[in-house]
């Protein structure tokens, strides 16, 4: 299976990924489609991997940030026909070929309304937009005021298929009081009033991100744009509080990545020996170190100082300071552990799990950036 033998790689489960997609697929009403969000290479799942598990199970349309994305999914075997969203803007003079690969373009401002009207009118071809509405994350797409200027400027334009329009919440995850979700909630449905009310009503109106579907039926309209719950991770504590008090929590999300490497070597330390950079730890007692091939610049972040790993099936804690490219760990209690044995980071072994939410609260962020960060470069490997 690991064909080129790598010293640590990603396990992306695709039964895990069907499972959680089904969840959330066998909810939709009919004319609902849900839209997997692959940016950040997959949530650090793998771009093509994911892409190719998801094409395969007949969804065809995808969230994305970069052009990049855009091209390297479209290249795909598996892709035609395939529709890509872009919820960020792209540089203009990329939009032409961005639109002939299959993308919609997400529209933020008059400037970016500009730069596409002119690649349409260069490029003879219609660009399908989706509006973004700002209702109160101060970061992307149109305020109320602007509305009415917009649709005057969308009448008179060319080339352009108003095919979406979209917000997205500002701290939907971040608390269980919902006030100011329904407040977005109300802008949303005020700015799409103020449009159908100057003949613009576009097809796809969306709203939900993972917390937001999980919670809120009522944001889903047309679309859902599934990050992280696709991955088998609710949002936030806060998300899964709420869905439980709302009677929701029988979502069982599956994790669909497992991050794996093996010991590269075992060495006896003696008790008062100092451990690593920084003389950071040292050995209260005689013991043995497995050293792991794994380092910050694979995106095991430095601050996982206190984590663990799963060697035969038991927790190793890591000792002194996580470096660029090793870790060490301390196998003591494990005399069984040799070098070569598979080694776990985040997911299952045996009878026991490291999360990517353990992981994120020992260094302080949270699930979304410990699984972006995983570096692109590892392998990644579809299994099951
Ligand atoms: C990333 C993103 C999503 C996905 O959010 P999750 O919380 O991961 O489901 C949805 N909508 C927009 C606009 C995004 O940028």
């Amino acid at each position: 299976m690991i064909l080129q033998s790598p010293t640590t790689w990603i396990e992306v489960s695709r039964a895990a990924l069907l499972h959680n997609a089904g969840r959330f697929r066998g909810a939709l009403r009919p004319g609902q489609t849900l839209m997997p969000v692959l940016k950040a290479n997959a949530y650090g799942h793998g771009l093509e991997e994911i892409g190719r598990l998801l094409m395969e199970e007949n969804f065809d349309l995808f969230g994305l940030h970069t052009a990049e994305e855009v091209f390297r999914l479209a290249a795909m075997p598996e892709a035609a026909d395939r529709r890509f969203l872009l919820l960020s803007p792209p540089p203009a003079e990329r939009i032409p070929d961005l639109v002939r690969a299959g993308a919609r373009l997400g529209l933020f401002d008059f400037e970016g309304l500009d730069e596409i009207v002119s690649a349409a009118n260069e490029s003879d071809l219609t660009v399908p937009i989706h509006i973004k509405v700002e209702t109160g994350v101060q970061r992307q797409g149109f305020t109320t005021e602007q509305l009415t200027e917009l649709s005057e400027r969308l009448k008179a334009a060319s080339g352009l298929h108003v095919e979406g329009i979209y917000t997205h919440f500002a701290n939907i995850e971040d608390t269980t009081d919902h006030t100011f979700a329904r407040k977005q909630m109300k802008r949303f449905a005020s700015a799409r009033d103020l449009l159908a009310a100057q003949g613009i009503n576009p097809k796809l109106v969306h709203s939900s991100c993972s917390a937001a579907a999980i919670l809120f039926p009522e944001t889903h309209h047309d679309l859902l744009r599934l990050g992280i719950s696709l991955y088998g991770h609710w949002p936030s504590t806060e998300t899964r509080v709420s869905a439980q008090a709302a009677g929701r929590n029988r979502l069982d999300l599956q994790p669909v990545l497992t991050w794996k490497t093996r010991i590269s070597q075992v060495k006896e330390v003696q008790a008062g020996s100092f451990v690593g950079y920084g003389c950071t730890w040292r050995a209260e007692t005689d013991t043995r170190l497995g050293i792991l091939p794994v380092g910050y610049s694979d995106g095991y972040d430095r601050g996982l100082g206190a984590a663990h790993v799963l060697v035969r099936g038991r927790r190793a804690p890591v000792r002194g300071r996580i470096m660029m490219n090793l870790l060490l760990v301390d196998l003591g209690h494990i005399p069984e552990a040799r070098r070569g044995d598979e080694v776990v980071l985040i997911g299952r072994q045996g009878a026991d799990e490291i999360t990517a939410e353990t992981l994120a609260g020992l260094a302080g962020t949270i699930n979304y950036e410990i699984l972006t960060r995983i570096n692109p470069l590892l392998p990644r490997l579809p299994v099951d």
